[in-house]
């Protein structure tokens, strides 16, 4: 389950990434714990502030389980271990129908309308009872942390790219807090802008490589005329679109999902490698290449995620290992980069934060 739109791929970090540009602690991946899953259709997220306000989570046998994973702060820890802690309960068998529960007896029923208005809404217009319904949240994958490495213009490792917003990493460190991503995008969108400005002045306007964009044409043109009739967006095409991205959720919910190990992570790396063969094959003619760089952007991304958490062997922030459950300050009190070696593999490396 995910709060991001369809169109959320990771082009922008495979792009990049392809290009040559170094990308910097794509294990960091940050999973919003409350999502409404009762009653409600599309996204319906339970704003943090509601436990402060007195709301908690009761798991199947009806206990308060937040305590036992964080004595401090109970239900109103952060977004991390909530994540790990829901996650867990339903794991180890004390989930409710895919969650758990959110009791709502000791917090003023108002006060959470004042904090979640659109679930007070939904529920008034639909005629249900706060106060009586079974309310049930369960995690979803939310934001990534990592991503191309920018310095504070936006600009990249590669001379003429720039990049902003939550294709750019390492600003939020390994678990962003809550709401600094749209000022983030912002203030580092605008600077990026200025910055883009300034460089194409410098170097005359020189627009993207022509061979690059020759190179696509080419590929997905070579077939063209010679296939079956499809959608341009893979459906009824080679490309079985919607398997294929089934495929890369499972994957990578099996082994980069919200704990991780040793051997799902090793199996996340293998079943990536597949991916990617499997649906170049199916690749055909020039309908299916909208479906085909999507999901090999995907398949990319999926697999540098996959290899930069199986690289950093702790826990940490988003991060967690069931094999090193650990944070480890010694080795690595350090940003993971990932890029392109000379001949085109992927080139892991850690960088000591001083
Ligand atoms: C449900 C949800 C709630 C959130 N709530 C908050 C919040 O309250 N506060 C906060 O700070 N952050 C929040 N975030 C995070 C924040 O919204 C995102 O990090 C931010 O919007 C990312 O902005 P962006 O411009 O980098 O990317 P996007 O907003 O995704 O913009 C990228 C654009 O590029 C386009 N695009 C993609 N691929 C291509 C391509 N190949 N060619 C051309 N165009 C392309 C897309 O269509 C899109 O318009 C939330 C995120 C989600 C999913």
């Amino acid at each position: 389950m995910t709060s991001n739109p369809n169109d959320v791929t990771g082009d922008g970090l495979a792009l990049a990434y392809r290009a040559g540009a170094r990308l910097v602690d794509m294990e960091f991946m940050q999973f919003y714990p409350w999502r409404l899953i009762s009653y409600v259709t599309g996204r319906m997220p339970v704003q943090p502030s509601s436990f402060v306000a007195g709301a908690v989570l009761r798991n199947a046998d009806g206990e308060r389980f937040m305590p036992r994973y964080d004595p401090e702060r109970g239900d109103a820890t952060t977004r991390d271990i909530a994540a790990r802690a829901i996650y867990t309960e339903i794991l180890e068998g004390r989930g409710v129908h895919g969650g758990v529960r959110l009791d709502l007896s000791q917090a003023p029923l108002e006060e959470f309308i004042r904090l979640n208005p659109r679930v007070g809404r939904y529920f008034s217009d639909h005629g249900l009872d706060l106060a009586t319904a079974e309310l049930i949240l369960a995690p979803e994958a939310h934001f990534l942390m990592g991503g191309v490495v920018i310095d504070e213009n936006g600009r990249t490792s590669l001379p003429g790219l720039l990049a902003a917003g939550e294709v750019s990493g390492g600003s939020d460190g390994g678990n962003r807090l809550d709401s600094n991503a749209i000022p983030a995008g912002q203030v580092f969108g605008r600077r990026a802008g200025l910055a883009a400005a300034a460089d194409a002045a410098a170097r005359g306007g020189a627009g993207p490589g022509q061979e690059a964009v020759s190179r696509w044409a080419s590929r997905f043109g070579r077939r063209a005329g010679q296939r079956a009739p499809g959608s341009p967006n893979g459906a009824g095409s080679g490309i079985d679109r919607k398997d294929i991205k089934r495929r890369i959720n499972d994957l990578m919910l099996r082994a980069a999902g919200i704990r991780r190990d040793g051997a799902r992570l090793a199996e996340g790396v293998r079943g990536a490698a597949i991916l990617e063969a499997d649906y170049l094959a199916s690749a055909d003619g020039p309908r299916d290449a909208l479906a085909a760089i999507e999901l090999e952007n995907m398949a990319l991304v999926a697999s540098i995620v996959v290899r930069a958490a199986e690289f950093r062997t702790e826990s940490r922030a988003a991060h967690y290992r069931d094999d090193y459950p650990v944070r480890d300050d010694a080795h690595w009190f350090a940003n993971v980069y990932a890029c392109q070696d000379a001949d085109g593999q992927m080139a892991l490396t850690k960088e000591r934060i001083e």
